[in-house]
C-alpha cells in the first residue's frame, strides 16, 4: 500500500469553517438548495468532461455515456448523488473541498453579522455550493475518481462538516463522483423517493444532463436483481427551447445553476439569432449585487457552449466590462469546438456578437425601467454604480446608458437615487437650457451645499451627485438630449434665460458698489485664491468657492491619486454675495487688520462648506475665538 493511500485527517481551512457554520444555520429555511447545488456541481462536471473529451476521447474509458443517477435508501437515511462526469484525483478533492478559491472571501465572512436574516442573504450573494450538504447531513462521503486514471486512483473524502475531514485512496471502477449524504435524523424526507423526484424536477428540468432515478416497482411487480434507472427530467438544454414553451420558474432555476445565485434573478432576456452568426443567448439580471463585484480579479463572463457543447465559464469577451454583473449563457454554431480565450480575443466575429450582446442587455435594461419602475430601481440600488462606468467606457451607447441613469436631485427628500435625466429634462423650467448638477463628498454636504441657494430659490433642480465615480462619469457626458451638463460649483453662474431683465440690473448695482472691497480682498489672498468676485448664486451664505470650468474636482483629484498620479490642487475662485450683511459690513470695515481677519474667516467657511480641508485649520479656530470673545465681552 502507498503512502498515499493511507488514510489522512486534514483540516478545513478556517474560512471553510466559518462559511459551513453560518449556512447551516442561516440557510436551514431553504435547506432543499442542497440538491440543486449537488446536480449543478453533477451537471458542470459532465460538461468539463465532454469538453476535455473533445480532445482525448480516451477519457470515457469506452463509457461514453453522461448522466447523473440519485439513489435514495429510507432505510439508512441516505441520498447518494452519483455522476459519470470529470471526477477529481487526491489534490482537486483537497483543493475543492477543503478551501474556499474565491479572493476576498476572509473579507465577505467579515461582513456578516449573526443576524439569520441578513446572513443567508449575503451567504446568497457569495454562493453555497457543495458546502452545503451538511444543512441536511450529519456526514457527507464523496467517493470519485478522474476520467482517464486508473481503478486504484480513487478517492473517498468523509467529512461531518465539523472542522476536519479524512482523506483516502480506493479503488473505484466507474470514472466520475458519488456523493452520499448520510441524513440527519430529522431529515428523512429526503431520503423518500416521491419526496426527492418532486425536487429534482424542479432543479434539473432546465439542465441538459439526463439524471435518473431508480425504478419503482409496486404491488405485484417484481422488483429486478439490478436495480433499473428512469429519467426524471427533461434533460434538453433550457436554452435550445423555445421561449414560449419554458416557464418562468424553469428560467428562474437555470439561473441559479448557471450563476451560483442563491436569489431570483430581476430579469432575463431569451434570443436566437440567425443570420451570418447564428448563436443563442440567455442572459439575466440578477437580483443582488455579489460580494465580489469591484474585485478585479472576480470572475465574469457568460457560459459559453459551441453548438450545445460546454466550452467554458466566465467567458468575458461578450459583455464590456460595465455589464459583468450580467449571467448567462451563449451557444454559437459558427465558433469552432476547441475556440481558446486567446482565439476569442481576436475573433472579429466575436467583436459583433460582443456588440449585439451589448445592446439586447441595455435593451432588457430599458424595458425594465419602462415597465416596472419598482424593480428597476433595486436593480439600479445594486449595480447603479457599475453601470455608471458605461459612458466612459463604451462612446457607442452613450445615449442609451445615459437614459438609464439614475440620479438624487434636490426634487427629492432623501439621498434615493431615482430620477433620470429624462424627467429632469421634463421638469426644467421655463428659459432654462441646462442641466444642473452638483458633487460632493457626501449627500449632507451636497444637500446644504451654498451652491444650491438660488436654484433653491428659483425652483430649479439640481441633481446630486456623491458616488466615488460620479465626477468621472459627468466627465464623460457632455450633453443628453440637445441640454449640456452643468456642474454648479465650476465656472460663472449661467441660469440661461430665467432671469428677468430686472434681477439683472439689480445684480449689477449691488456688484458695483463692492467693486473696491472685491479688489482689496483679491490683493489679500491672492495667495491662496485664482481669483475673487461677485457673484448671485448666494441668498443666504456669505460666500462660496467655485473651480473654473474643467477643473478637476476633488473626488477625480483622489482616484487620480489612487491610481498614482498626482494632480496639483487648483486654487479655487471666492465669489462673494454683494446682499449679504457680513459682505456689506466687511465693504465698510477700514481698519486692515480686522478686513484682514473677517476676510480670511468668510474664506475658511466657503471652503469648509465645500466639504473642503483646511490647510491651516488652528489659524481659524484662533480668529474665530477671537471674534466670538469679542462678541462675548
Ligand atoms: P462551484 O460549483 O461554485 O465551483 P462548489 O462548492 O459547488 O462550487 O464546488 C466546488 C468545486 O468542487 C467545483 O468547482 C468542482 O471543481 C468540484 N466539484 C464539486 N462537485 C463535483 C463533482 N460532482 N464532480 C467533479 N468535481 C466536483
Ligand atoms: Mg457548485
Amino acid at each position: 500500500m502507498s503512502a498515499e493511500a493511507q488514510k489522512e485527517t486534514l483540516g478545513f481551512q478556517t474560512e471553510v469553517k466559518q462559511l459551513l457554520h453560518l449556512m447551516i444555520h442561516s440557510l436551514y429555511s431553504n435547506k432543499e438548495i442542497f440538491l440543486r447545488e449537488l446536480i449543478s456541481n453533477a451537471s458542470d462536471a459532465c460538461d468539463k468532461l465532454r469538453y476535455k473529451a473533445l480532445e482525448d476521447d480516451g477519457l470515457y474509458e469506452g463509457q461514453s455515456e453522461l448522466q447523473v443517477k440519485i439513489t435514495a435508501d429510507p432505510e439508512n437515511n441516505t441520498v447518494t448523488i452519483s455522476d459519470s462526469g470529470i471526477g477529481m484525483n487526491r489534490q482537486d478533492v483537497i483543493d475543492h473541498l477543503g478551501t474556499i478559491a474565491k479572493s476576498g472571501t476572509a473579507e465577505f465572512l467579515s461582513q456578516l453579522t449573526g443576524d439569520q436574516k441578513k446572513d443567508s442573504q449575503l451567504i446568497g450573494q457569495f454562493g453555497v455550493g457543495f458546502y452545503s450538504s451538511f444543512i441536511v447531513a450529519e456526514e457527507v462521503e464523496v467517493v470519485t475518481r478522474k476520467a482517464g486514471s486508473s481503478v486504484g486512483e480513487g478517492v473517498r473524502w468523509v467529512s461531518k462538516g465539523d472542522g476536519e475531514f479524512t482523506i483516502e485512496t480506493v479503488e473505484k471502477a466507474e470514472r466520475g463522483t458519488a456523493i452520499t449524504l448520510k441524513l440527519k435524523a430529522d431529515e428523512k424526507e429526503f431520503s423518500e423517493d416521491f419526496r426527492l423526484r418532486n425536487l429534482i424536477r424542479k432543479y434539473s428540468d432546465h439542465i441538459a444532463v439526463p439524471v435518473l432515478m431508480e425504478k419503482q416497482h409496486f404491488g405485484e411487480e417484481e422488483k429486478p436483481e439490478t436495480p433499473e434507472f428512469e429519467a426524471v427530467n427533461e434533460a434538453q438544454a433550457l436554452w435550445t427551447r423555445s421561449r414560449t414553451e419554458v416557464k418562468d420558474e424553469e428560467y428562474q432555476e437555470f439561473y441559479k445553476h448557471v450563476s451560483h445565485d442563491f436569489a431570483d434573478p430581476l430579469s432575463w432576456a431569451h434570443n436566437k439569432v440567425e443570420g451570418k452568426l447564428e448563436y443563442t443567448s440567455l442572459l439575466y439580471v440578477p437580483g443582488k449585487a455579489p460580494f465580489d463585484l469591484y474585485h478585479r480579479e472576480a470572475s465574469r463572463g457568460l457560459k459559453l457552449y459551441v453548438q450545445r457543447v460546454f466550452i467554458m465559464d466566465d467567458a468575458e469577451q461578450f459583455l464590456p466590462l460595465y455589464l459583468r454583473f450580467i449571467k448567462g449563457v451563449v451557444d454559437s454554431n459558427d465558433l469552432s469546438l476547441n475556440v481558446s480565450r486567446e482565439i476569442l480575443q481576436q475573433d472579429p466575429n466575436i467583436t459583433s456578437m460582443k456588440s449585439a450582446l451589448t445592446k439586447r442587455v441595455l435593451d432588457m435594461l430599458s424595458k425594465l425601467a419602462k415597465n416596472d419602475a419598482e424593480k428597476y430601481q433595486s436593480f439600479w440600488n445594486e449595480f447603479g454604480n457599475v453601470l455608471k462606468e458605461g459612458p466612459g467606457e463604451d462612446f457607442s451607447n452613450k445615449e442609451k446608458i445615459a437614459k438609464l441613469l439614475r440620479f438624487a436631485s434636490t426634487n427629492g427628500s432623501d439621498d434615493t437615487q431615482n430620477v433620470s435625466l429624462t424627467d429632469y429634462i421634463e421638469r426644467m423650467k421655463e428659459g432654462q437650457d441646462k442641466i444642473y448638477y452638483l458633487t460632493a463628498e457626501s449627500y449632507n454636504t451636497a444637500k446644504n451645499s451654498p451652491h444650491l441657494e438660488i436654484f433653491r430659490k428659483k425652483g430649479i433642480e439640481v441633481l446630486l451627485m456623491t458616488d466615488r465615480i460620479d465626477e468621472w462619469l459627468m466627465s464623460h457626458l457632455n450633453e443628453f438630449d440637445g441640454m449640456q451638463f452643468q456642474d454648479v460649483a465650476k465656472g460663472e453662474l449661467d441660469l440661461g434665460d430665467t432671469e428677468s431683465e430686472e434681477d439683472k440690473k439689480a445684480q449689477e448695482e449691488a456688484a458695483e458698489k463692492v467693486e473696491g472691497m472685491v479688489e482689496r480682498t483679491k490683493e489679500l489672498l491672492k495667495e491662496q485664491v485664482e481669483d475673487v468676485r461677485v457673484t448671485h448664486r448666494l441668498t443666504e451664505s456669505p460666500a462660496c468657492v467655485v473651480l473654473n470650468d474643467g477643473e478637476m474636482g476633488e473626488q477625480m483629484r483622489q482616484i487620480m491619486a489612487a491610481a498614482g498620479q498626482e494632480i496639483p490642487e487648483a486654487k479655487p475662485i471666492l465669489e462673494l454675495n454683494p446682499t449679504h450683511p457680513l459682505i456689506l459690513k466687511l465693504d465698510q470695515e477700514q481698519d486692515e487688520d480686522r478686513f484682514g481677519e473677517l476676510a480670511r474667516i468668510i474664506l475658511d467657511q466657503a471652503m469648509l462648506a465645500e466639504g473642503r480641508q483646511l490647510k491651516d485649520a488652528a489659524s481659524y479656530v484662533q480668529r474665530l475665538n477671537r471674534l466670538l470673545l469679542e462678541l462675548a465681552g
